[in-house]
C-alpha cells in the first residue's frame, strides 16, 4: 500500500508553472496537497500556495533584490525537515530545472542521503511566448530554441555566456531574467553580430492577468520595453518567430 508513510521524509522539488493555475500539473497540486512544509519562491502564485492548505508554508526567495535565505541555508532546512520525516515540497516557478537552482539542491539531497523528486512544471520561457501567441519553433522560421539567462553575475569579470556562438545561433533565443539587462545584452548580441532587423518580442508576466507584450526589433526592443516601462517578469523572444505575436 502506498500509504503516506512510504512517503515520509522526502523531498518533492516542484515546478509551479508560469503563474495560471491551470498549467500546474496534476502531480504538483497532488503534492501541494500531501505536503507538511512548503518552501517556496518569489515567483509562486498566491493561488498556487493555497492549494497546500495543511501545509506550513515558509517564503526562501528573493525580495527587492535580496535573498531570504542563502542557497546553502535553503539545502540545510530542506534536509532538516526531511530528516524529521516531513513531506517537504520545494516549489519553484516554472520547471525547477530551468534557471531554478533546482540541480543545486537535488545534489545536496543526494549528498544528504534525502530522497527526493522531481515534478517538472510548464517553464515560462515556453509558456509566457505562447500566451503571446509566440511559437519558440516553427517548421518555416525556428529549427531550435536556446534558453539563455539575461542574468549575469556582476562580480564575475568574464561572462559565462559566449555572446559571438548567441549571435551565430540559428533559432530562437529566450530570455529570462534579463529585462533590466536588456540594452546591454540586445547591444552584446548585435555587437556580435546578430540581424538588428531580427523580430524580437517581450513578454511580461507571462500567463497571469495583466500580460503584455512589447514587440519590435533587436535593435529596438530596448527601447520600446523601456518606453512602455516593462519589468520583471518578463521573458525576451529573439528570433523570426516574434513577429508572429498576437
Ligand atoms: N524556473 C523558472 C525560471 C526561473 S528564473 C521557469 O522555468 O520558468 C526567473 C525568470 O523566469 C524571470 O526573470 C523571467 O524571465 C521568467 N519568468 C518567470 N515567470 C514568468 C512569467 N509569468 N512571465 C514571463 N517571464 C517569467
Amino acid at each position: 500500500m502506498a500509504g503516506r508513510n512510504t512517503m515520509a521524509g522526502h523531498v518533492s522539488l516542484v515546478g509551479a508553472g508560469p503563474g495560471d493555475p491551470g498549467l500546474l500539473t496534476r502531480k504538483a497540486v497532488a503534492r501541494l496537497r500531501s505536503a507538511d512544509l512548503v518552501l517556496y519562491d518569489a515567483l509562486v502564485e498566491p493561488r498556487i500556495l493555497g492549494l497546500a492548505r495543511r501545509a506550513q508554508k515558509f517564503f526562501v526567495g528573493k525580495r527587492a533584490g535580496r535573498h531570504a535565505l542563502t542557497q546553502v541555508e535553503i539545502n540545510a532546512l530542506l534536509v532538516r525537515a526531511a530528516r524529521r520525516g516531513r513531506h517537504v515540497v520545494r516549489l519553484k516557478g516554472g520547471d525547477p530545472f530551468v534557471f531554478g537552482r533546482g540541480g543545486e539542491e537535488a545534489l545536496a539531497l543526494r549528498a544528504a542521503g534525502i530522497q527526493f523528486e522531481v515534478v517538472p512544471g510548464v517553464t515560462a520561457g515556453v509558456a509566457a511566448p505562447a500566451y503571446a501567441g509566440i511559437p519558440v519553433t516553427h517548421r518555416d522560421h525556428a529549427s531550435a530554441v536556446a534558453f539563455v539567462t539575461g542574468h549575469e553575475d556582476p562580480d564575475k569579470a568574464e561572462s559565462a555566456l559566449d555572446w559571438g556562438a548567441l549571435a551565430r545561433f540559428p533559432g530562437t533565443l529566450v530570455l529570462y531574467m534579463g529585462v533590466r539587462q536588456l540594452p546591454a545584452i540586445a547591444r552584446r548580441l548585435l555587437d556580435a553580430g546578430r540581424d538588428p532587423d531580427e523580430p524580437a518580442a517581450v513578454v511580461e508576466r507571462g500567463t497571469l492577468p495583466g500580460q503584455r507584450t512589447v514587440t519590435a526589433t533587436l535593435a529596438t526592443i530596448a527601447e520600446r520595453a523601456a518606453a512602455a516601462d516593462v519589468g520583471p517578469p518578463a521573458v525576451t523572444v529573439v528570433g523570426p518567430v516574434a513577429a508572429l505575436a498576437e
